[in-house]
This record gives structure tokens, sequence and C-alpha cells, in this order.
């Protein structure tokens, strides 16, 4: 078989491995659930189905968009009123799948849901070979907009590489004009649209349970051991064990700031507006794309 063909080979396995590990996690969601349990549930799933983890399986609740992963021992429960977005990756030789969805507690909250999901399927109508990113990011825009909804405009998709979760080009959630890039063959893309009834505006909160390797060879010996596992990818203070978890996260604030790591803090809606989000992962073929 040829190069390309075994990476595709390699993207659909660990594609099949993700949208199994999500749809057992989508199933669990219920009110009183623990956060803990979820993340946990998908990420052991991908494990077992012979995948790796391409990132710690991010499970943010209402007006958090992104980046909540349990710390460890995480005492915190599914709200009776809840969007729950469960993001998620898996890679099989570093080919990396990134996929989330959203599920409502409530019926109130399912049109916000409905639209997230119209937004992804709206995104990947347009999606061709040569077509500019920014067209993508106007059908997302418009299809949510119509809907009386907001796109979050400071969250968007990504180009994948090899061991690389975020990669080069974006796909935005809006119809970014001065964006002139384009999709090409053989380039693989995640595309995420957001969806809020505030502002769609994220901005930092103080906490982060996630970090990246930037300098591995600044790492001091122990860590460098226990984080080699990773690679370049993202980790979570949870996957760490013999290190005490105070002094953990004191070292993992200091070599970020250090510039030795990356930290993803958690994203919050600036207006705390609820949020939903849609996610999935493609490659661009000769005439059109395949979708993992
Ligand atoms: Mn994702
Ligand atoms: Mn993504």
């Amino acid at each position: 078989m040829n190069k390309l063909g075994e990476k595709i080979d390699a993207y659909r396995e660990a594609g099949i491995v993700l949208e199994r590990a999500i749809r057992e996690g989508e199933k669990l969601v219920k009110p009183g659930l623990p956060v803990l349990d979820l993340c946990e549930a998908v990420e052991s799933r991908i494990l077992n189905e012979g995948a790796q983890l391409a990132f710690p399986c991010n499970v943010s609740i209402n007006e958090i968009a992104a980046h909540y992963t349990s710390p460890p021992e995480d005492a915190t429960l599914i709200p009776e009123h809840a969007i729950v977005k469960i993001d998620a990756g898996a890679h099989v030789d570093g080919y990396i799948v990134d996929k989330a969805v959203s599920v409502a507690t409530t019926q109130d909250l399912k049109d916000l849901v409905h639209v997230a999901e119209r937004a992804l399927k709206k995104a990947l109508e347009a999606v061709k070979p040569g077509v500019r990113v920014s067209l993508i990011g106007e059908t997302i825009e418009s299809t949510i907009k119509s809907s009386g909804f907001r796109p979050i405009i400071n969250l968007s998709g990504h180009q994948i590489k090899r061991y690389q979760l975020h990669a080069g080009k974006n796909i935005p959630n809006v119809n970014m004009r001065t964006l002139l890039s384009r999709v090409k063959p053989g380039e693989v893309y995640a595309i995420e649209p957001f969806v809020t009834d505030g502002v769609g505006v994220v901005v930092a909160a103080k906490d982060a349970y996630i970090y990246r390797v930037l300098e591995p060879s600044l790492l001091p010996k122990q860590l460098a051991d226990l984080l080699k596992k990773y690679n370049s990818l993202p980790f979570t203070t949870r996957w760490i064990k013999g290190i005490d978890r105070l002094r953990l996260e004191k070292l993992l604030s200091y070599l970020t700031r250090k510039g030795i790591l990356a930290s993803y803090p958690v994203l919050v809606e600036k207006s705390h507006g609820m949020v939903a989000q849609f996610e999935t992962t493609i490659i661009i073929t000769e005439d059109s794309y395949l979708a993992f």
C-alpha cells in the first residue's frame, strides 16, 4: 500500500475508536454524574480499543466553552440544567482525530445544540479542495446567526499534522475576510463551530488543567521521564502519578512561566452565555473530503 493509503487507514482507525468512545460518553451524560467518571470512561475506551490519547478528554459544561478536564479527585457533578460538551482526541501512530459532541440535559437547551450540529453539517457541505477557509467560516456564521444565536469568534477549527494537534491554518467560525488561505488535497482539518446565546467571545479563566511540553530538554529529569510518552501532545495533571499534587501543580505553573510548558486555561464565554459545540476531523481529497 502507498503512504497516503496507510495514513488514511490510521486516521480511519483513530476515527472509529474515537466515535465509539464519545458515543459511550454521550450515553452516560445525566445530572449528578461525576465529570471525572465521564472523562475516564471516554479515555479508557480509546485506550482499550488500541488507539492512543491525543489529548485529555475535555468535558466543558454550560458557559465553559473548552479546556475543562477533571483534575485528580474532581468532585464536580453534571448539573440539572446543562449543555455538556465532550471533546476528545485519539491517534494511531501520530495521526490524530479530534471530535466533539454536545448533549443538553433539558429541552430548552436543545435548540442551541441542534444549531451547533447544523453549523458543522453546513460547513462540511462548503468544503472542497481549493475553497477559502473564510467561506467555511462564513457558512458557519450565517447558519448560526440565522437561528438567532452567535458563533464564538475567537475559537476556530484548525489544521492537524502528525503528532501536531494545532498546525498551520485555521478554520474560523466567522467570515474572516482577511484570511486568504485555502484548503488543499492531503491536508487534515478539524472543523468545530461553537454556538452561544451570549456575546460570542471566550476569555481565559485562572485555572488550567491541560499542558503541553514545548522544551523537552529543559524539563526536570523526573518529569521528563513521566511526560515522554505524550510527545508534544497535551496532557493533564490527572495522568501524572507519583508526584504530590500540590507540588506538581506548582511545578507545572513554574515551568509554564519559564516557557518550558504551554498551558491551556479553561475558556469561559465572556457574558456567561450557554455554549454548544460539534467537531469532526476530515482529510481533503482531490475532489472532495473524507470524514473520520
Ligand atoms: Mn476538539
Ligand atoms: Mn479541535
